[in-house]
């Protein structure tokens, strides 16, 4: 059984001092292709020394995290721009808006979003979309940028199924994740009424940690766990969870 997750923070802090053990517990337990956000230019080089280490199970995005967009914004884009054009990334990412932690920055970070959406289709690449309190902002955005060229994945998906819906009409998989755990995640409650072509797993880690390590560190092994609750909810077996994900998300980042 091969398990994909699809957004997996590696270079965190957390994991200092024991990241290689994590990495390979994750690949032992069956996670051996890890998909790796950026946020902004600060881990850019500790991305690509995980890459090295790990070529065949670490895959790279490049982009400004929403809540990173700050008054060297512009700065932060020219690296994103700069370094995709200079190699190959899985996806631009992650980007999108984030009005719970700060909502002053709203422009910048639509303009953000929308420059780097077009950075990905400009390169034939996916993005991997970050919302958090910004249904509304982040569709307007996407209804601007519809159609040819935009595809990807809605990271860490926790809206209703409205907005599941929405998401899926603009060419993006719904990425699930330790949310569809918890018992006030809500999600688990129609997530079996949207198709399983149209879902990815991902850990978040090292947040969002699954049930039962909620409020723990989270860590890509994890995505064992989340599989295991779809398995329940789609009635399916673990081994066809495995499988459908696994080729969902190869299918949007192109391995
Ligand atoms: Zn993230």
């Amino acid at each position: 059984m091969i398990f994909t997750d699809t957004h997996t923070h590696l270079y965190s802090e957390e994991f200092d001092g024991e990241t290689d053990a994590m990495i390979n517990r994750a690949i032992n337990a069956g996670v051996t292709l890890m998909f790796v956000p950026s946020i902004d230019s600060s881990y850019t080089d500790k991305m690509y020394a995980l890459e090295a280490r790990y070529p065949e199970n670490v895959f790279l995005m490049m982009g400004l995290h929403p809540t990173y967009v700050k008054d060297n914004y512009e700065e932060e884009l020219a690296h994103v721009e700069a370094e995709l054009a200079k190699r190959n990334f899985a996806a631009v990412g992650e980007i999108g808006i984030d009005l719970y932690w700060d909502k002053t920055r709203l422009k910048e970070q639509q303009y953000a979003f929308k420059h780097q959406i077009q950075l990905a289709k400009k390169y034939g690449l996916p993005i991997n979309i970050h919302c958090r309190d910004a249904f509304d902002e982040v569709f307007e955005v996407l209804e601007s940028e519809k159609g040819e060229g935009l595809y990807g994945i809605f990271h860490c998906f926790t809206g209703n199924f409205e907005q599941a819906q929405q998401a899926i009409s603009y060419n993006l998989k719904l990425g699930i994740g330790g949310v569809a755990t918890f018992k006030n995640g809500k999600i688990d409650q129609f997530l079996a009424d949207i198709d399983i072509k149209d879902i990815v797993l991902e850990t978040d880690s090292p947040y969002l940690a699954p049930v039962p390590h909620r409020g723990k560190r989270n860590e890509s092994s994890y995505t064992v766990l989340i599989a295991e609750k779809l398995a329940a909810l789609y009635n399916l077996s673990l081994e066809e969870i495995a499988a459908i994900t696994t080729a969902n998300s190869k299918a949007v980042f192109g391995i």
